[in-house]
């Protein structure tokens, strides 16, 4: 029923793009190469970054200009209006300008990411700094120089070089290739199972990212759920992706039972941690599966003990499986803690930082995001993001309805509606602010309520235009669906170019959101017991602002392996805490500013 991509009628001026959307979908027409359309990213991101005198003039002239409507542009007889504190200008026949506010140094986000790759092959690496009006957090030098060192050793080891076949070869054979055998000692391994949603799998894969960093490891990643369509390759001249014919066939079923998991090889004693030294590689197993997903036992979970650190990095090849962010049980081990404080000063940036580095929607995908984006949120003088996680069978509910309303209206993000009888229409000059709403939901039913709100009510103060868009509704989770996970990339990306967000607690989605965009959430709090009845009751407060920005490890260790005894791990180190959301969650927060 509700058209899904549809902006909102009311007191805001429609784009004019909008008159393109596909009749069938709710995305904007698709063209070619699903590269964004003419008119969009592509033609922009050339005069940007390019010559265009004229328009770097208009942009001077622009940057020193207050906020107000101006009139320029009379060659053209189309007067351009400014629509746009930061960074856009909307022309008078519709298009949008940008103009180059993005230097090199910031189109590579801070040097964050390497120079070099081909930018046909991925345009959002290059042009998502453009999208971006918060520019996110500065890297450190030192997470700069390691990351270009880390490339390095991705192209030195990963598939199809020498070092790569000897590796694999040895794993055949079932020789560790630790102990001066055919393997190479100095390329070590690992390979990130990725399976659950979307959210679950770039939280996985940043995680596994951040071990092999500390580790010396080059990462592979398992390209089955659509990891090898949705994201262009971050590693410049190389590949992240398994390649067929690696040797342990039935990894993707690797479980807690698992004979060779490191939790069941230290119980069955194959592998015993001491004391007494490292244990010499040829005496380790050739590989090593690290089970970290929420069944993950205690045993499993001496991963995060330095003691067991010490034995793992000498196994040559790891096969992990999580669903979870463990970066925060990384940060309980002391072996890594100071070269974790080099890499991350900022330690609540720490997804944000790795996930801008290595998750940059392919080509089909940034047409999605961008063709949206210049369609309906561009030209907002505001942008919130309103993430709507809706679980299982959860009837469309008023609670929850009440719920958003009543966050977004308490943290100053969207005004109050006037009740009926009061005048629907403001006088033009009462008109000062438009902004526009992005929902994300599997269901349109939240949607449909806050545009009617919008439209069929004035705002109070009369002073404020909101537009409500949400780009899909898909109904249901599906698996193993291109076209679905691409949708929900988009959407992720989308709800992350926003100016302020608010999202449902305990979603890996909202997680991937709120670090991609530098932004700390409004985090709604999920019902006890997930029945729609008992929300309201239940919560004293509709959101709470977090803590940080980061993702929350929902199954972290509770032993102190110092003590070697159970311990409440959110009281360790002082930058790991305890969740909002999932209490009993870790979370990385900024101790020093
Ligand atoms: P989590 O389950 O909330 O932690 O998030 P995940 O991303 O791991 O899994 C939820 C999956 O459901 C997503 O990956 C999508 O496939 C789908 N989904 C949930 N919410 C949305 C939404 O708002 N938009 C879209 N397009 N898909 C969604």
């Amino acid at each position: 029923m509700g058209s899904g991509g549809g902006a909102a009628a009311a007191a805001v001026a429609v784009p004019r793009k909008e008159k393109q959307r596909s009749a069938a979908g709710h995305w904007p027409q698709v063209e070619d190469d699903g590269v964004a359309p003419a008119s969009s990213t592509k033609r922009h991101a050339r005069r940007a970054w390019c010559c265009g005198g004229v328009n770097f003039v208009l942009a001077a002239f622009v940057m020193v200009v207050p906020p107000m409507v101006i009139l320029l542009d009379a060659r053209a007889s189309s007067p351009a209006v400014w629509i746009s504190s930061v960074n856009v200008l909307r022309r008078g026949d519709g298009s949008i300008l940008r103009w180059p506010a993005v230097d090199a140094r910031d189109k590579l986000l801070g040097s964050l990411l390497a120079d070099g790759s081909e930018e046909g092959s991925c345009h959002s690496r290059y042009q998502s700094a453009m999208y971006r009006r918060n520019a996110g957090r500065e890297p450190s030098a030192h997470l700069v120089s390691k990351l270009r060192r880390h490339e390095e050793l991705q192209r030195r080891c990963g598939p199809g070089t020498a070092a790569y076949s000897d590796a694999v070869e040895s794993l055949r054979s079932g020789r560790s290739g630790g102990g001066g055998g055919i393997g190479s000692p100095e390329c070590r391994y690992l390979v990130s199972i990725s399976y659950r949603g979307l959210g679950n799998r770039i939280l996985a894969a940043a995680s596994a990212f951040l071990y092999a960093l500390l580790t010396d490891r080059v990462l592979l990643v398992d390209p089955s759920n659509e990891m090898d369509e949705l994201f262009c390759e971050p590693f410049p001249g190389t590949t992240w992706l398994l390649p067929p014919g690696f040797p342990l066939t039935n990894y993707t079923s690797f479980g807690v039972s698992t004979a060779e998991s490191y939790g069941n090889m230290l119980k069955n004693k194959v592998i015993t941690t001491g004391d007494d030294g490292d244990i010499p590689p040829a005496r380790l197993p050739p590989f090593a599966y690290v089970h970290l997903d929420h069944t993950a036992t205690v045993e499993d979970k001496f991963f995060f003990c330095d003691e067991d650190q010490r034995v793992i990095r000498n196994i040559p090849w790891l096969v992990m499986r999580t669903d979870n962010y463990i970066v925060p049980g990384l940060f309980l081990v002391t072996g890594f803690q100071q070269e974790l404080d080099s890499l991350f000063p900022e330690t609540d940036a720490v997804f944000h930082h790795l996930g801008r580095y290595l998750f940059h929607p392919t080509n089909h995908v940034w047409g999605l995001v961008t063709r949206y984006y210049d369609a309906y949120l561009a030209t907002a003088q505001q942008r919130v993001g309103i993430q709507v996680r809706v679980f299982g069978r959860q009837p469309e509910s008023p609670e929850l309805l009440e719920q958003i309303t009543a966050c977004t209206q308490k943290a100053n993000l969207l005004p109050e509606v006037i009740a009926a009888g009061e005048p629907l229409v403001a006088p033009a000059s009462a008109r000062r602010k438009s902004t526009a709403v992005l929902v994300t939901s599997l269901k349109s039913w939240y949607y449909e309520r806050m545009k009617s709100m919008y439209w069929e009510h004035a705002a109070a103060g009369a002073g404020e235009a909101v537009s409500v868009h949400q780009p899909s509704h898909e109904e249901f989770q599906q698996f193993g669906a291109g076209s679905h996970d691409a949708k929900a990339w988009a959407e992720m990306y989308l709800l992350s170019l926003t100016d302020a967000l608010v999202t449902s607690g305990w979603s890996t989605f909202g997680y991937v959101a709120q670090g991609l965009g530098g932004l700390t959430p409004w985090v709604m709090h999920k019902p006890a017991n997930d029945s729609a009845s008992a929300a309201a009751a239940d919560r004293p407060s509709p959101c709470r602002r977090d803590v940080s920005m980061e993702p929350c490890f929902h199954a972290p260790p509770f032993y102190d392996c110092r003590l070697k005894r159970g311990a409440d791990t959110g009281k360790i180190v002082p930058h790991v805490r305890h969740c909002q959301d999932v209490q009993w969650g870790l979370k990385l927060v900024r101790t020093s500013w």
